[in-house]
């Protein structure tokens, strides 16, 4: 009796958004506004050719904060998606958290929560792993740009990489968030992606 062939698994990269993939602009209010950085569209594409899920996971608070509707956050992303797919890379599932505590200065109705997905929490990630059974919890990253990325890196048992845009170097020198202690710290999502096909390739060898 043949046992039916076990699926190979996919290995998966979880991607912040603003200060990781686009230029960090505060709460981006016009769509023009968000811009990749340099080499961002490369670095996914060397993601998407090596069969390496890309997945992004991203808090935004734009619409819990009363600064825009919550269909303001889904065209952001939409946004990026599309200046992605312009230099032909692409993400292969996009998760967000709207939510925000009261005390953190939620203030509108359905977002004011003190939920499980926002990051460092990991109910985002929980949610592509149950809606995407081929990605292998086992050997994941985490790339992002403030001490929270890092953080839901230990959480979810990726390894965490903390990139210098956006907010990094701020979080490196202290003034915001707290110290942190990536597995790996890259000058920009370029060499996280080079860090991580190295690892992976120490990983699996
Ligand atoms: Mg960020
Ligand atoms: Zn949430």
């Amino acid at each position: 009796m043949n046992l039916p062939a076990k699926k190979p698994k996919r290995l998966v990269v979880f991607l912040d958004r603003d200060g990781t993939l686009n230029v960090e602009r505060g709460y981006i209010h016009e769509l023009e506004n968000l811009n990749l950085i340099d080499g961002a569209a490369d670095a996914i594409k060397t993601l998407n050719k090596n069969g390496i899920a890309a997945v992004l996971v991203t808090n935004q608070t734009g619409a819990a904060r009363d600064f825009y509707k919550e269909d303001h956050i889904l065209a952001l992303n939409k946004r990026l998606c599309d200046l992605l797919a312009d230099e032909g890379a692409h993400l292969d599932a996009v998760y967000y958290c709207p939510h925000l505590s009261e005390e953190e200065g939620g203030k509108v109705e359905p977002y004011v929560l003190a939920c499980k997905c926002r990051k460092p929490e990991t109910g985002l990630v929980e949610q592509a792993y149950k809606e995407h059974e081929d990605l292998e919890p086992a050997l994941s990253y985490v790339v992002g740009d403030k001490s929270t990325d890092v953080e839901l890196a230990l959480n979810c048992g990726a390894k965490g990489v903390l990139v210098k845009t956006g907010y990094g170097e701020k979080v490196l020198s202290g003034e915001y968030q707290w110290k942190v202690t990536p597995n790996h710290l890259a000058d920009s999502i370029t060499e996280a992606v080079e860090w991580i096909l190295k690892d992976l390739a120490l990983q699996t060898r």
